[in-house]
């Protein structure tokens, strides 16, 4: 069965969106992954389809309420639904490439699209949903983040790139950033091209862009290079 995502959001106009396009919507498309949107509205049951309501406790803002995303969450995975529930959230795990990976690797995903001040605390233990953040900066709606997730995992999907090996020398696949890259025409405004790239010594342009990649890495993300020696000397 393809991986296959269900979006609970407010703004189901936000979707496929970015994701219908390009790589991942070529891939949505050929039916690599399937999209499924629930407008959390729906499951509203007064009559003006109430989503939110004002913090306990008082204080601004208003909260979703448990109560109708409970309803929204059950009407698209039910108990037996093994794909792992997340909730984008600011307060959650930082979202990266290892995690991309193992969604990637599962039978799909159910993302929790918040809004306003968040959900009500009660609904992420009921239905038992992980926390994901993007970042560390404050969206207005949990929508874009969804849309960054689900771009990164599905462009891993077998067959969903192109070239396959293009993924494996990427930023953060190897615990390194990616070395640059350059293409025709082999002078620009007066820059040339790495000469060693042009040299046809495939060896010697393996070794120069390891370096390259080493030398980014150093410079802009020291904190990554200490994270793979750790993960290394702890065997993992
Ligand atoms: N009051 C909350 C922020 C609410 S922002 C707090 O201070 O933690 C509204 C919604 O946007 C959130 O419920 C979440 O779904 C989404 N969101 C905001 N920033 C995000 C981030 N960095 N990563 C993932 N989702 C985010």
């Amino acid at each position: 069965m393809a991986f296959s995502a269900s979006v609970l959001t407010l703004y189901p106009d936000m979707f496929p969106g970015p994701l219908g396009l390009s790589v991942s919507g070529a891939a949505l498309e050929s039916g690599k992954w399937s999209l499924d949107v629930t407008n959390i509205r729906e499951h509203a049951t007064d009559r003006h389809h109430t989503v939110d309501d004002t913090p306990a406790g008082g204080g601004p803002g208003m909260v979703m309420k448990a109560d109708v995303l409970a309803a929204a969450i059950d009407a698209v995975a039910s108990a037996k639904d093994t794909r792992p529930r997340l909730l984008m959230s600011p307060r959650g795990r930082q979202f990266d490439q290892a995690m991309a990976h193992d969604v990637a690797n599962g039978p799909g995903v159910v993302i929790v699209c918040g809004r306003f001040e968040g959900v009500d605390e009660r609904v992420i233990a009921a239905r038992d949903l992980e926390e994901i953040s993007i970042g560390d900066y404050v969206l207005s709606g949990g929508e874009p983040a969804a849309i960054v997730l689900l771009d990164a995992v599905v462009r891993l999907l077998p067959g969903v790139m192109g070239c396959e090996m293009s993924g494996i020398e990427e930023s953060f696949e190897r615990g390194l950033l990616e070395h640059p890259q350059y293409t025709r025409p082999r002078k620009f405004e007066g820059r040339q091209i790495p000469e060693i790239l042009l040299s046809g010594d495939h060896a010697a342009i393996a070794e120069w862009r390891r370096r390259q990649a080493e030398a980014l890495t150093a410079k802009r993300r020291p904190d990554l290079l200490t994270r793979s020696t750790t993960a290394k000397s702890a065997g993992t």
